[in-house]
């Protein structure tokens, strides 16, 4: 049989691109993906020129999922690329990649721009242990349900939010975890890369003012009081924001 590729692509700046993704997708002979759209449009930047091009998203996942399996094992490579950072990671993927191990076909990654760690890492926040919790769900009760457990966790949290829904997801966050201190990151790897460091009462109070654009990434300091001492340091005693214009 063939193999499935799970090709990173960039969450922004076109640079993030790597050489491996680019070969990766010039070779296979099948590319799938979140939105043929955009991959169009990033193929045609990279001159890639695909023999196949297949649509695989939430909602058509189950009938082309098993049918892209088909292809790999009649000997198709397939790379399976989502619209922006790591397929699989708050997109689809996850149930294409267990089906392929089920019938025993190669899942080999091709890895690169991610949103959730790129925010982690620029973060001043402890690195050693973090729980990505992706986007929250959208009710209420569900909201509780996934926070909850979750303010006993050790270190680090990351979620990922959209601007018109950030600010109510501070509220759920201050109402769940206190007024923690946060990170959010806006517009990573673009050309107005922000980091807005503060607690989530001072970082709600700036969104107010400033309405909320781009996608963000949530990064909320853990419970552990040694790791929050560990990043005491003076840019947190006020809040903060970082712009990095490319
Ligand atoms: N697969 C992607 C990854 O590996 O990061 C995540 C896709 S998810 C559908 C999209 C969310 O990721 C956005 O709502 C935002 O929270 C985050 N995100 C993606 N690109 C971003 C960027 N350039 N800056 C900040 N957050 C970003």
């Amino acid at each position: 049989s063939g193999s499935l590729y799970l090709v990173a692509t960039p969450i922004g700046n076109l640079e993030d691109m790597t050489y491996r993704a680019v070969r990766t997708l010039q070779e296979c002979d099948i590319i799938a993906a979140e939105d043929t759209r955009n991959t169009r449009k990033l193929l045609s930047h990279f001159e890639i020129t695909p023999s196949m091009l297949f649509s695989y998203h939430e909602h058509n996942k189950a009938a082309s999922g098993p049918e892209l399996i088909r292809y790999i094992i009649e000997g198709k490579n397939l790379a399976l690329v989502s619209d922006a950072g790591l397929p699989a990671i708050s997109d689809p993927g996850s149930d294409l990649v267990a089906l392929a191990i089920s019938h025993g076909i190669p899942v080999i990654p091709v890895p690169g721009a991610n949103a959730a760690l790129s925010a982690l890492i620029a973060s001043g926040l402890p690195t050693t242990t973090f729980t990505f919790a992706g986007f929250l769900p959208r009710e209420r009760k569900d909201i509780r349900a996934v926070l909850s457990p979750l303010r006993s966790a050790q270190g680090t949290l990351l979620f990922y939010e959209s601007p018109h829904r950030v600010l109510k997801t501070l509220e759920h966050l201050l109402e769940t975890f206190g007024n923690r201190r946060i990170v959010l990151a806006r517009e990573l790897t673009k050309r107005y890369e922000e980091f807005l460091r503060g607690t989530i009462e001072e970082c709600s109070a700036w969104l107010a003012d400033y309405p909320p654009l781009g996608e963000y990434v949530i990064v909320v300091e853990g419970e552990s009081k040694e790791e929050a001492a560990a990043a005491e340091s003076a840019w947190w005693r006020e809040l903060s924001i970082e712009e990095h214009v490319a």
